[in-house]
């Protein structure tokens, strides 16, 4: 049996442990115990059933931050999987088990890159900290969001932080996410008056009267977006009005529509612009509005420059910026004025049957971390 690296046996021991989201069965204990042993004070901030710690190495100077979640999702039907979702085992090269994308791994990564970093600079300039929550996959109430609260109620700062996100798509490294979009959703109910179809003029159609505000938003230019972002993009998901009859007006309309949005609006921006669409079309409506989260952009700086010449000097290719996919607990975190880049391994498996990860790019991950650890810190 060859010897496994100190990532992989701590990658290994992490995804032992079946924490399910709002679990975290023993894994942030396991990561706290290891970087106590190097310095760092750490800070329990349970909020609810959610655990989550706040570790710092360093009291003065720029504050570099690895973010990340010790919880998974569910497994799906456990006699599907080839190994034991919770006994992990490396198969040809490949590390099996939930989380080992996302994201026990980078987890593991940042625990060994920061060891080793420590190891050659323990006077390394500046602060080096962990933000780690067992609520990512879940409703994301009670961790990195409340986290952030504390620290910003306190003024502590975080210049950069490193979320370790799975991002990359076909090798590591080949994509960094340098920003989200935004997202909100609207449910819209038009009111009308019911009425018999052969009477219109004793009735009030709320489909006729809805109708050419909907076209007005789909045809709308929200902006243009920029160069980091695609336009904003409005999508109407569901719309219901009718009661099956085909000689009854109905007397309600309802809409649900969703704003994917660029870093050139806020919520507040689109919110206003709905509103006026609706008065213009003297509707009748009430609107509930549901708020998933801002835009956050780190635009190419020391952060971004320290990554791309890590992951060039590792894996020997430049990586791509994007702000493509879903949301992240990195939007919490950009609401500090922090730089946010996500980076992780291959994202391909994720959520699925069989998770997996290339085991030595976990290993380059560390090295990866490593690397931008001495690019920033390093006296
Ligand atoms: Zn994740």
């Amino acid at each position: 049996m060859t010897q496994l690296s100190p990532t992989l046996e701590l990658a290994l021991d992490l995804i032992s442990r079946p924490s399910v989201t709002p679990e975290d069965a023993g894994c942030q204990d396991l990561m706290i115990e290891r970087l106590e042993k190097i310095g760092f004070s750490v800070e329990r901030m349970p909020f609810g059933d959610v655990k989550n710690f706040y570790a710092k190495r360093g009291s003065e100077g720029p504050n570099l931050c690895f973010a990340g979640h010790t919880d998974v999702v569910p497994t799906g039907p456990e006699s599907e999987w080839k190994v034991s979702p919770f006994k992990p085992e490396i198969i040809d090269g490949m590390l099996y088990g939930r989380g080992a994308a996302d994201m026990k791994g980078s987890l593991a990564a940042m625990v060994t890159a920061v060891e080793n970093f420590v190891a050659e600079h323990p006077d390394h300039n500046g602060q080096i900290s962990f933000l780690i929550t067992s609520d990512e996959e879940g409703p994301f109430v009670d961790g990195t969001t409340r986290v952030v609260d504390a620290l910003m109620a306190r003024e502590e700062k975080v210049d950069w932080c490193i979320v370790g996100e799975p991002s990359s798509t076909k090798t590591l490294g080949d994509i960094i996410k340098n920003g989200r979009r935004g997202s909100f959703s609207g449910d819209l109910t038009v009111y009308g008056k019911q009425g018999h179809v052969a009477y219109p003029h004793l009735a009030k159609n709320p489909i006729h009267l809805a109708a050419p505000a909907l076209a007005e938003f789909a045809s709308t230019k929200w902006d243009d977006g920029n160069d980091f972002f695609p336009p904003t993009s409005f999508q109407v998901s569901n719309i219901q009005a009718g009661t099956g009859a085909t000689n009854v007006v109905p007397g309600k309309l309802n809409a649900q529509f969703n704003f994917r949005f660029s870093s050139e609006l806020t919520f507040d921006d689109l919110k206003e612009r709905v509103i006026d669409i609706l008065e213009k079309h003297e509707l009748e409506y009430d609107i509930d509005w549901t708020y998933n989260g801002l835009p956050f952009l780190t635009k190419p700086g020391e952060l971004v420059d320290a990554i791309v010449d890590a992951v060039q000097k590792t894996v020997d290719i430049t990586p791509e910026l994007s702000t493509s996919g879903g949301t992240s607990d990195g939007r919490f975190i950009a609401k500090m004025g922090t730089q946010v880049v996500e980076l992780g391994p291959i994202n391909a498996t994720i959520h699925q049957i069989n998770e997996c990860v290339d085991a030595e790019s976990l290993n380059q991950l560390s090295l990866i971390y490593q690397r931008i650890l001495t690019n920033l810190m390093a006296k």
